[in-house]
């Protein structure tokens, strides 16, 4: 018998228990999901929630139904790397043989006055606390800050959804950074189409309860704002001994195992994965296929085997531009653009199968139907 603990119960920490269950089942694996909610948040739609959307509600017990993984709800609060011991905030030890640390990023909240004055994406909660302050505005002003796919995003639903409400996206670098030109022009398009106010070239330096300030002292007026700059690892990785990068993301080898305690694997956004065009950045496309192999690094330990190395590509970045636009840009796999995208109502449907895979893919998990193999040839490596 082998106990294997799944922290987190997001795309990743759920890819990697459904995939251990099946896998591990034949030499006696054990698995146990804790998460702090009872239900399953679409991360990827949160700016939807934001704006007002009222999505499907994803139970967790219906998603591992079948495959003998045990749920347990709580928030964990200390991990003892070296007793192999998890601690949850009503005072349960669970203790594991294996674990797979999968609690994703929180955000970096090192500007003075994001956590007391800004919404941020940490959870489906602020995001419905967003939407209901959004909804009360009858006019105003609402700041996004973070120039990357999710401020971009998210101003976008915003205005589109609420037409009355100015928008500001504040943004340290010029939008779409990583795209090619033809799909930047796009996406510049469109917000434009859609009111959003885009100053690029600025830096935050406090965020006030009515205001953002800028570096230089310019304050621009602010009846919501929602800071999506910048995410890090939760403090708790870097405090239980665990090896841990600059950001807190847990430090793994080749296999997705901590560097420093070989019987905790890491994945998703809270690691910190090399490939060899640099650490993957927190996206579901990278995050699953590390869920994936980390499961099976695992099951291969348990049966005497050698786990294989983890390689990975990106194919795309995916954005949605409100729900009647998007752009999609094809990539090589280490994320620099090719020349193809897509855009317009083709885009809207590539990024709504997209953002809606990953419930179908637990399901052919849970089936063995998904080859991780698959993943990898998806992200275009041989
Ligand atoms: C608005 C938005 C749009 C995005 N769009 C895209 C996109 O188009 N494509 C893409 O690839 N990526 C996108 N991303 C990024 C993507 O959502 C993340 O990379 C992905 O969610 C990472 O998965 P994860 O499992 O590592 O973390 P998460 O999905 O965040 O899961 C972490 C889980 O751990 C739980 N948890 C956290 N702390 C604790 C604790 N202390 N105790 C117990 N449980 C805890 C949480 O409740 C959650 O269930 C987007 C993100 C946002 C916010």
């Amino acid at each position: 018998m082998s106990d294997i603990l799944v922290l987190g119960a997001g795309y990743t920490g759920m890819a990697a228990a459904v995939r251990a269950a099946s896998r591990t089942r034949r030499v006696g694996g054990r698995v146990t999901l804790v998460n702090a909610s009872p239900t399953f948040t679409e991360r990827l739609r949160l700016h939807q929630t934001a704006a007002g959307q009222s999505l499907a509600v994803h139970p967790l017990e219906e998603i591992v139904a079948g495959t003998g993984i045990d749920v347990v709800l709580g928030r964990v609060t200390g991990l003892d790397a070296e007793r192999h011991e998890v601690r949850l905030d009503d005072g349960r030890v669970l203790g594991f043989d294996k674990l797979i640390y999968a609690l994703g990023a929180v955000t970096d909240a090192s500007v003075p006055g994001v956590d007391s004055h800004a919404y941020t994406f940490a959870d489906h909660e602020r995001a419905v606390r967003l939407s209901e302050q959004l909804g009360s505005l009858r006019s105003g002003t609402v700041v996004v800050v973070g120039g990357g796919l999710t401020g971009v995003e998210s101003a976008a639903e915003i205005a589109e959804a609420h037409p009355r409400l100015h928008v500001v996206l504040l943004s340290r670098e010029r939008l779409g950074s990583m795209m090619g030109e033809c799909a930047r022009a796009h996406l510049d398009a469109v917000l434009e189409r859609l009111g959003v106010e885009v100053r690029t070239g600025v830096e935050v330096r406090k965020v006030l309860p009515d205001a953002v300030e800028l570096v230089g002292g310019e304050l621009i007026h602010s009846d919501a704002t929602l800071w999506t700059a910048g995410t890090r690892g939760l403090p708790l990785a870097a405090g239980s001994g665990l090896s841990v990068d600059t950001r807190d993301r847990i430090v793994v080898d080749s296999v997705l195992r901590s560097v420093s305690h070989p019987d905790v694997y890491a994945v998703g956004d809270a690691a910190a994965v090399t490939q060899k065009f640099g650490v993957l950045h927190g996206t579901c496309q990278g995050g699953i296929p590390t869920a994936l192999h980390a499961a099976d690094s695992l099951a291969a330990t348990l049966r005497g085997k050698t786990p294989k190395q983890f390689r990975f590509g990106y194919i795309h970045q995916p954005v949605s531009l409100g729900r009647k636009d998007a752009v999609i840009q094809f990539t090589r796999p280490d994320d620099s653009p090719r020349r193809w995208y897509l855009k317009g109502r083709l885009a809207v449907a590539y990024k709504e199968a997209v953002s809606s895979s990953p419930l179908p893919t637990y399901w052919l998990l849970k089936r063995g139907l998904v080859p991780v193999r698959a993943f990898a040839l998806s992200a275009g490596l041989p």
